[in-house]
C-alpha cells in the first residue's frame, strides 16, 4: 500500500525531493517544478520540507514575545497593496508623540515583550534624524528591550536625507539602539513585478544593496516575500535565489518570512486584476518550498499566522516552517487591508498551538538565541495578558456562574459493530 503512495508521485517532482533531501542545492528551475506540485506531489513535498526541518533544526517550534509599534501611517509612497497608509490630511490619520511610543514599549514589557518592531509610512515631513530619535526616545526608558526597526524603504529613505555613507547612517543607528531590521519592502525582488505594485518604492538593486550594506556591519536583518498576487513562480523562484546568495555571503538573515498578499481592501486586487491572495496549496507550497531551496543557508524559516491563520498556520509546521512568529500585541498593516486574523496571539497561547500538533514550544530572541523551554506545561508561567472578559450569549439564566460544574465523564466503553 505504501508502494502504491510512493509511486503516485510524478518523476520529475519525486527527483527534486530527493536532491533536497540528499543536501543538494535546488536550482530555480527545481524551485518552479515544486511550486507546481498538487495532488500526491503536494503531499510528498510537504512530508519531504517536514523532514528536512527536523534534520535542519529539530522538533522546536520558536516564537518571540513582541509587540508592533507603527509610529506613523502618513504615507505618500502608494504601493497599490497597501490599505494601512493615509495622507496627512485624512481621516485616520496619526503620528505618534514620544509619550504614546513610550506607552506601547511599556505596554510591551508589562506583557513579557524582548522585541519591539518598529516600522512606520514614508511621512514627508519627517527626516533622518527622526529614526535615531525614536531609537534614543526608547533606549532611555527601556535599554534592554530589542528594536528591531525600519524596512529597507525608511532606510533607503533616511539614508537620501542624511547625506551619509550608507554603511555610516546605518552605523549612526545601531548606535543609537537599532537591534536588527525587518527584511520587509521586498515584495517580488523583480522590477517589473515592483513597477506594477509600487512604481515609487526602492527598486530591487537597491534592497539588496541595504540589505548586504547592513550585514556587512553586523547589522542582522529578517527576509520576507509577498506572494499570492501579480506575481508567476519564477518570480518567487529568482527571489529565494537572490535571498539565498546573500545569505552566502553575508550570513546575515535570522529567517524568512513568507507573506501571502492581503486582498480584501487594496487597489492591487480591485482595480489592477491581481489575484485574490494565496489559496492554503499555494501557501502550503510556498512554506515547503522555502525550507528545501533556502537549505541550508537560511535554517529558519516562519509562518506569519496574521496572514494565514492558526490552523493552516499549524500545518505549514507540519510541512517544512519552524517558527511561529511573534505576540504582535497590535496589527494594523494586515488588518487595514482586511486580514482577520486578529492582533494579538498571547505567549500561552502559542504554547498550546504548538502543543496541539504534538511539537515543543521555546520562546526565542530576536535573533534565535533560545531564551526558555516549555517542556513541562504544568510548569508554564501564568498568563501577562490584561484580564479577559467574555461575554456570554444564550438566554440569560443559562449564563449564570454559580451553574459551572466541573466536567468528568465515565471513561467510554469501545463498542463492537
Ligand atoms: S507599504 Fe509602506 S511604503 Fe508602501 S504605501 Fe504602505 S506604508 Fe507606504
Amino acid at each position: 500500500m505504501l508502494e502504491r503512495l510512493s509511486s503516485a508521485v510524478s518523476p520529475a517532482v519525486a527527483r527534486v525531493l530527493d536532491d533536497a533531501l540528499s543536501g543538494r542545492e535546488l536550482s530555480t528551475h527545481d524551485a518552479v517544478t515544486l511550486l507546481g506540485a498538487e495532488g500526491p506531489d503536494l503531499h510528498a513535498l510537504l512530508q519531504a520540507a517536514d523532514l528536512a526541518r527536523k534534520e535542519d533544526v529539530g522538533d522546536d517550534i520558536t516564537y518571540v514575545v513582541c509587540r508592533n509599534v507603527n509610529f506613523t501611517n502618513v504615507c505618500y509612497v502608494g504601493c497599490s497593496f497597501c490599505g494601512f497608509a493615509r495622507h496627512a490630511d485624512e481621516g485616520g490619520a496619526f503620528d505618534r508623540s514620544d509619550e504614546e511610543l513610550l506607552a506601547k514599549c511599556k505596554d510591551a514589557v508589562t506583557r513579557g515583550a524582548t522585541e519591539v518592531c518598529i516600522q512606520g509610512g514614508i511621512h514627508p515631513q519627517k527626516d533622518h534624524t527622526h529614526y535615531r530619535d525614536i531609537l534614543e526616545t526608547i533606549k532611555a526608558v527601556h535599554p534592554d528591550l530589542h528594536i528591531h526597526a525600519y524596512s529597507p524603504e525608511e532606510i533607503d529613505f533616511g539614508h537620501k536625507k542624511s547625506g551619509m555613507a550608507l554603511a555610516d547612517y546605518l552605523q549612526w543607528l545601531v548606535d543609537a539602539g537599532l537591534g536588527t531590521m525587518p527584511g520587509t519592502a521586498a515584495e517580488i525582488l523583480d522590477d517589473d513585478v515592483r513597477k506594477v505594485l509600487s512604481p515609487n518604492k526602492l527598486m530591487s538593486a537597491r534592497w539588496e544593496e541595504i540589505i548586504r550594506t547592513a550585514h556587512s556591519i553586523g547589522l542582522r536583518s529578517t527576509a520576507t516575500l509577498m506572494y499570492g498576487h501579480i506575481e508567476k513562480p519564477e518570480h518567487i523562484a529568482n527571489h529565494l535565489g537572490i535571498l539565498r546568495n546573500i545569505q552566502r555571503d553575508t550570513g546575515g538573515f535570522t529567517e524568512f518570512v513568507p507573506l501571502g498578499f492581503i486582498h480584501e481592501k487594496n487597489t492591487l486586487y480591485h482595480h489592477m486584476g491581481a489575484r485574490a491572495g494565496a489559496t492554503m496549496n499555494e501557501d502550503l507550497r510556498m512554506i515547503a518550498v522555502s525550507r528545501l531551496f533556502l537549505r541550508p543557508w537560511i535554517k529558519n524559516i516562519q509562518v506569519s499566522w496574521v496572514k494565514m491563520g492558526i490552523k493552516l498556520g499549524q500545518m505549514a509546521l507540519c510541512g517544512g516552517a519552524n517558527d511561529f512568529g511573534g505576540t504582535l500585541m497590535e496589527e494594523s498593516i494586515s488588518r487595514e487591508s482586511g486580514s482577520d486574523h486578529g492582533e494579538n496571539t498571547p505567549a500561552e497561547d502559542f504554547r498550546k498551538y504548538i502543543r496541539e500538533i504534538g511539537r515543543m514550544p521555546v520562546e526565542r530572541s530576536t535573533t534565535y538565541e533560545v531564551l526558555r523551554r516549555f517542556e513541562d506545561p504544568a510548569e508554564d508561567p501564568p498568563s501577562l495578558e490584561p484580564d479577559r472578559q467574555v461575554e456570554l450569549a444564550g438566554p440569560e439564566r443559562w449564563r449564570d456562574g454559580s451553574r459551572v460544574r466541573d466536567i468528568a465523564l465515565p471513561k467510554p466503553r469501545l463498542n463492537t459493530y
